[in-house]
């Protein structure tokens, strides 16, 4: 990996570079796959408390750095956004997340959109969320 792409990519957002930010930010672009908060937790114990860590989160997914994915677990996972996020100040994407049944990763499908669903009049809709689960393409080889 590019070692100044954490810098740049901080930089794209007019964030300050702090060292919890490059951290995490390596963090994400180095995984392929949906992080958890106590992933980081685990990852980071030592060099960062959880508040730290919680507030980078929420900077990073207001921002449009990062993306809430949400799978079958219970607790939000968070994956980098696709550039468009960064451009445009605010999240645009409905693309669809894929979680494996044998590695357990959930993956953003950034190319595959949730289609269009039409609902009753009175209905407002304010967040899409599709999970298709099954065996993604490293555990199928
Ligand atoms: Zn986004
Ligand atoms: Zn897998
Ligand atoms: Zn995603």
């Amino acid at each position: 990996m590019n070692p100044n792409k954490q810098q740049e990519l901080l930089d794209q957002f007019k964030l300050r570079h702090t060292t919890c930010r490059l951290d995490v930010v390596a963090f994400f672009l180095s995984k392929k796959f949906a992080i958890a908060h106590i992933d980081l937790e685990h990852a980071f114990k030592h060099q960062f408390d959880r508040v730290t860590l919680y507030r980078t989160l929420k900077t990073f997914l207001e921002k449009g750095i990062i993306h809430k994915v949400l799978d079958d677990e219970g607790t939000p996972k968070y994956a980098l956004c696709p550039s468009a996020c960064a451009h445009l100040h605010h999240h645009h994407h409905d693309h669809v997340h894929f979680k494996c049944n044998v590695c357990g990763h959930t993956t953003c499908v950034e190319d595959i959109f949730i289609p269009q669903i039409t609902l009753p009049q009175g209905f407002k809709v304010e967040e899409k969320n599709l999970l298709l689960s099954g065996v993604c393409p490293n555990c199928s080889k």
